[in-house]
């Protein structure tokens, strides 16, 4: 049972939801408590008091590599559960905002829901902005009670909780009623009243005010702890038996501002003009079909709680390494690769120029330093909802709607729909959005992709949850493998060389008699998707982190076979990798084949290379730690490899190597040592992630390909690089000239 507590700020919601989950807990149950109000002091009575470190500060504080749920969940009363999502400061920050990374904390963290009989989200009510619709958006609770006093304001506010709650969807039966907490004998108690019969909504509990609650405080217990004996605490035992048996559930009817005044200020019965209200009149639903609803609305969360986790990859607020691009970027990247599907971007125009522009220079590089035309990226599939001021601040689900109808209505196979920043920070109902164009075209999926632009992650993390959503929504479980039928994993969708090094390794796939079913995700099809499991043999492309993720995933999901090692760099990985697919499928004999020509060839290409760079040496400094293929090639060529520097800028701390008696290396390797080692080590050539602009004069650099060119000859392309550079000067002529003129 998961139930939202809303009210306005200083009504006394937190102190009502603490005495209820202690009352729950006494009989018996087991109950978490959320506080989702940035003053952070729901749960307080609970535990005796002590104030506990936010979610949110804790996301800010340590480290995601060793967070633990433990540390943002604390044991209090009769063993009641407590989590404070925390948030910034009055006047600073976005506390909406908060509440969601706070809910995307507890769910990367593993926070099993289901481990509770009755969870209680206290929510603040003031502000009904995306982020605080959270509990409820999220399909984290199912039943809503309001909190209320006497006070025109806080039924202003209970007003303005119905409508997030209409807002969310106004087809669900999802309020339970109203709590009156009354602020004494002398104050109106027939203003609620009229509420709750003008909103048609039962004032389900009337809480008196008493003197025991300020006591109970001051001890820094809730009453129910406190005073057991009291009618106060009967009151909520009371309550705590409703709110286990009591059912029935009713929907948001909210009332026109100027309706609400007439009501509640003027004494006015709702009855008393009959038309003005027509819109409550049209939402009123009896008991019955609100209960038939309520079974729609959970079977509807439980489809939503079945959809692909999330991975935390590359970003939180701790995670300050340079950030490649945004999760926007990204999805869309992967997402426009699909033929047969149209990408729908929920984002600002420049958001999603930024993105056609990186997309379609891709493509442009590819037709020109190629010649090859690849169209899904000259040309995407790609319509955009262009948020703007207007929409951000008042939601843009109708313009979203329209372009998703626009998209659905060119009959594509599938529509992706893509978040930018502003949509995930204002907490955008894409969902309720998805559910409206469905209903009219229920034969075409809609796959959501929440990227979030830089709230979400970096470039990868957009690839990764793209991949990771098209697949749980694309691919056909009931294909079986064929033979000699393979998939490619994990390609870099912007590299320069995708297609040239996918021609190579397909070309050597070919040799073997293996053709690739489906490049998962690069220039494929709906159709290549949904027929997936085809393939036998799955290929990674790389062996770095994000690969490693989405493997995982399809692992865990589809329970497939991969194969150990990635797509090639020189020719001892590719002579390892063709024979590790060889014996897979029984083609050693073509394999020797192969690799026999390819070492003919390799033998007589290295011979100029190793005249040029014979006792050459070479210093790496790298936060790329699959390296094996340059120290190989550097061997075969007979140069020394001065030292190995690796910086530790990533989760990918993985760093091996075959070779490591042949020379120095240093992990954890500290920026500032650069220049000391270069002096004592004198190195030729210096190989980094990118070539700083205060290296010493006299040096030669060269960048490490991020995506190397792959097959037999990979690393002589590279090395092919480094005999030029040691062939000019040092120094040239025009730095000379420019010495001389200082
Ligand atoms: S980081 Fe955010 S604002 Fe920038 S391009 Fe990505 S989605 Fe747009």
């Amino acid at each position: 049972m998961r139930i939202a507590i809303y009210g306005k700020g200083g009504i006394g919601k937190s102190t009502i939801t603490a005495n209820l989950a202690a009352a729950l807990a006494e009989r018996g149950k087991r109950v978490l408590q959320i506080g989702c109000d940035p003053k952070h002091d729901s749960t307080r009575l609970l535990l005796s008091g002590k104030k506990t470190m936010t979610a949110l500060d804790y996301l800010r504080n340590v480290a995601p590599g060793v967070q633990r749920l433990s540390d943002v969940l604390h044991t209090g009363y009769k063993g009641v559960v407590c989590a404070e999502a925390g948030g910034p400061e009055p006047g600073v920050g976005c506390a909406g905002r908060g509440i969601l990374s706070a809910f995307a904390l507890f769910d990367r963290l593993g926070l099993k829901t289901e481990e509770f009989d009755v969870i209680l989200y206290d929510v603040l009510g003031d502000v009904v902005c995306g982020g605080f619709a959270v509990p409820l958006r999220k399909g984290f609770a199912d039943i809503v009670y309001i909190v209320t006093s006497e006070e025109f304001m806080s039924l202003y506010a209970a007003n303005n909780i119905l409508r997030g709650v209409q807002n969310f969807d106004d087809s669900l039966c999802k309020i339970a009623g109203l709590i009156l907490n009354s602020r004494g004998e002398t104050e109106d108690k027939k203003k609620v009243h009229r509420f709750s019969e003008a909103v048609r909504l039962p004032v389900k509990y009337t809480i008196s005010r008493s003197a025991l609650f300020s006591k109970a405080e001051e001890l820094n217990k809730t009453v129910v702890e406190a005073f057991p004996k009291s009618s106060e605490t009967k009151l909520f035992h009371t309550m705590a038996r409703g709110f286990l048996k009591d059912k029935r559930l009713f929907p948001a009817a909210p009332l026109e501002d100027e309706t609400l005044e007439r009501i509640v200020l003027k004494g006015e019965r709702d009855a008393d003009k009959p038309d003005a209200d027509k819109k409550v009149k049209d939402n009123i639903s009896e008991i019955e079909s609100a209960e038939e609803e309520k079974t729609g609305a959970l079977s509807a969360l439980d489809q939503k709680n079945g959809s692909t986790p999330s991975i935390f990859f590359s970003k939180s607020m701790l995670c300050r390494e340079p950030l490649h691009g945004c999760a926007f970027t990204g999805a869309i990247c992967t997402t426009t690769q699909i033929s047969g599907s149209i990408t729908v971007a929920h984002a600002p125009p420049s958001c999603s120029h930024i993105a056609c522009q990186t997309i379609m220079a891709g493509g442009l590089r590819a037709l020109y330093q190629k010649n090859l035309a690849i169209f899904e990226q000259l040309s995407p599939s790609l319509l955009s909802s262009d948020m703007n001021e207007e929409t951000v601040i008042y939601g843009g689900i109708d313009g979203l709607v329209e372009k998703l109808r626009q998209a659905v209505a060119a009959g594509p196979e599938a529509v992706f729909l893509l978040t930018a920043c502003p949509a995930g920070i204002i907490g955008e109902d894409t969902e309720s959005a998805i559910r409206i164009v469905r209903a009219g075209h229920p034969e075409i999926p809609i796959i959501s992709v929440t990227a979030d632009g830089n709230i979400r992650g970096d470039y990868m993390q957009g690839v990764l949850n793209a991949c990771m959503e098209g697949a749980g929504a694309l691919i056909d479980p009931c294909c079986r493998p064929e033979d000699n039928s393979v998939n490619i994993i994990a390609e870099k969708n912007i590299a320069n060389n995708a297609e040239t090094n996918f021609a190579l390794i397909s070309n050597l796939l070919n040799e073997l008699g293996i053709s690739v079913n489906c490049r998962f995700v690069r220039r494929t099809s709906i159709e290549a998707l949904r027929n997936f499991l085809k393939g036998r043999l799955n290929l990674p492309a790389f062996n770095d982190y994000f690969s490693r993720m989405l493997i995982n995933f399809l692992k865990e999901r589809f329970h497939i076979s991969f194969a150990q090692n990635s797509f090639p760099v020189g020719f001892y990985e590719s002579e390892r990798w063709l024979n590790e697919i060889a014996d897979f499928f029984g083609k050693e004999a073509e394999a020797e084949r192969v690799i026999a020509f390819f070492r003919k060839k390799y033998r007589e290409m290295v011979k100029p290379f190793k005249k040029a760079l014979n006792g050459k040496r070479i210093m790496i400094i790298t936060y790329i730690h699959d390296i094996d293929w340059i120290l190989e090639t550097a061997f075969d060529l007979g140069m020394e490899i001065a030292k190995v520097c690796i910086l530790n800028y990533s989760q990918d701390n993985l760093f091996a190597t075959r070779y490591p008696e042949r020379f120095e290396a240093e992990t954890d390797y500290p920026p500032w040592k650069r220049d000391e080692d270069l002096r004592r080590l004198k190195p030729d050539l210096l190989l980094c992630n990118y070539i700083p602009g205060d290296l010493p004069p006299a040096l030669h650099a060269d960048t490490i390909p991020l995506c190397p060119d792959t097959g037999f000859y990979g690393g002589l392309a590279f090395a092919r690089r480094w005999a030029f550079l040691l062939k000019a000067p040092v120094i040239e002529g025009w730095k000379y000239e420019s010495e001389k003129l200082a």
